[in-house]
């Protein structure tokens, strides 16, 4: 991949705007459990960063997707990853889909608002029955007149109390469970429309996450994006972007993790001598970081790919996948070389150990990205291609 001046004049406004705008508040976001996501949107949007390769007719950019991977990897710097997953949720998770498929009329209301900051989004896949099992979802949208009526509710909603419209996924029809929905936006302040509490979660404290429950809900079938029966094929689309921004995203924060624990074992002594002086630490630390250079590497060349308008599904999913078990190792082994200091709550290594666990969850589990690398391998038992 090769990077322009104008990548690297887009990097270091992101890379800018965390150091000033969110490094000096996480610690007290990751206290409150939520941060100033109206204002701080604004501000993005403001620079252009929430629609870096949406089109310019609703206010984006027009980049190309290598832009937006920039950007994912300078959030990765943010010492807390709750506010970049709410920055990535509007960015690349609900409104890739909307701005690819939707109407005109869609995409002033919902897509221009969410690009220039004025409106928050959230995405409603995921159900309590029906996480990994997408095609399971039970949430539906029964047609009456001109309107769709949704019941049902959507479970770990990142943004949703604050947000002004759900990107939602729900059954629009009885027929095959891969041809009977549809993506909708849904309007929050519909009437109907209620919350659970915060979710009390390990990590990404700083962002909001929350169950929507959806009673009679009543939305004009025009907010459907693309046609009727067409919306798990366009949510799997749209999973494409939000895996390569998870995995993109984690790049910097591991090598952030490697650095801090570098310049810790220099100075922390034991038995005499510098913690880092033992083989044993700085050969896992070069071990470490020369696995966050193969993510890097896989993940530019999926980008790259995917620039170029080729399916990226294997690739993508592969990078999702490192992502989770590289993030999981390297904030593992890193918080080990803190010691008691790691086991602190406050500490960085701690939260980033915290807040990386999601990538092995979050958007489609370790054991998920599995099987659809094995179903295009073709390993898939009873999917075998000849
Ligand atoms: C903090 C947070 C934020 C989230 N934000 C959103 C959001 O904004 N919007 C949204 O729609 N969803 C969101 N999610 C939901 C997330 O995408 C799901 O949690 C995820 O897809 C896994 O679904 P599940 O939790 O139901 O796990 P399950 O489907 O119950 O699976 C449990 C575990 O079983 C294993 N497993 C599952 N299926 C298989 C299989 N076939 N073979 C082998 N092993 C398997 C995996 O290890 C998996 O982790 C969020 C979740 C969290 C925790």
């Amino acid at each position: 991949m090769i990077f322009t001046e104008e990548h690297e004049a887009l990097r270091k406004t992101v890379r800018d705007f965390v150091e000033k705008e969110i490094n000096p508040h996480c610690d007290e976001w990751e206290e409150a459990g939520e941060f100033p996501a109206r204002e701080l949107f604004k501000k993005l949007g403001n620079l252009g960063i929430l629609g870096i390769q949406k089109p310019e007719e609703y206010g984006g950019m027009g980049l190309d997707y290598s832009y937006n991977l920039v950007a994912a990897e300078e959030l990765g710097t943010a010492q807390c990853g709750g506010v970049p997953l709410a920055i990535g949720v509007q960015t690349d998770m609900c409104t890739p889909a909307i701005a690819r498929f939707g109407s005109d009329q869609l995409k002033r209301e919902f897509l221009a608002p969410a690009i220039s900051g004025d409106k928050i989004g959230c995405i409603g896949v995921s159900e309590v029955g029906a996480g990994s099992d997408v095609a399971g979802l039970t949430t539906n949208a029964k047609k009456e007149g001109d309107d769709y009526i949704i019941n049902g509710s959507k479970m770990w909603i990142t943004n949703s109390p604050k947000a002004d419209f759900i990107c939602l996924l729900a059954n629009t029809s009885g027929g095959k469970a891969h041809s009977n929905k549809s993506l909708i936006v849904v309007p929050m302040n519909t009437p109907g429309i209620t919350f659970s509490k915060h979710l009390n979660k390990l990590g990404m404290r700083s962002s909001e996450t929350a169950q929507v429950f959806f009673d009679d809900v009543r939305v004009p079938q025009r907010n459907r994006i693309g046609a009727e029966g067409t919306g798990f094929m366009m949510q799997m689309v749209q999973f494409q972007e939000e895996r390569l921004w998870g995995a993109a995203n984690v790049i910097k924060a591991l090598e952030m993790c490697i650095e801090k624990t570098i310049e810790y074992c220099r100075e922390r002594k034991t038995f005499g001598t510098p913690l880092i002086n033992n083989q044993v630490i700085h050969f896992r630390l070069a071990e470490l970081q020369t696995e966050v250079e193969a993510l890097r590497a896989l993940t530019y060349q999926a980008c790259e790919l995917h620039v170029q308008g080729k399916d990226v599904t294997k690739l993508a999913s592969m990078a999702k996948l490192k992502a989770g078990r590289l993030g999981r190792e390297v904030t593992d082994s890193c918080l080990q070389y803190w010691g008691g200091m790691g086991y602190m709550w406050e500490n960085q290594l701690s939260r980033a150990f915290r807040d990386v666990r999601l990538v092995s969850i979050g958007g489609g589990a370790d054991e998920i990205m599995l099987g659809i690398i094995c179903k295009l391998m073709g390993t898939l038992p009873g999917k075998r291609k000849e």
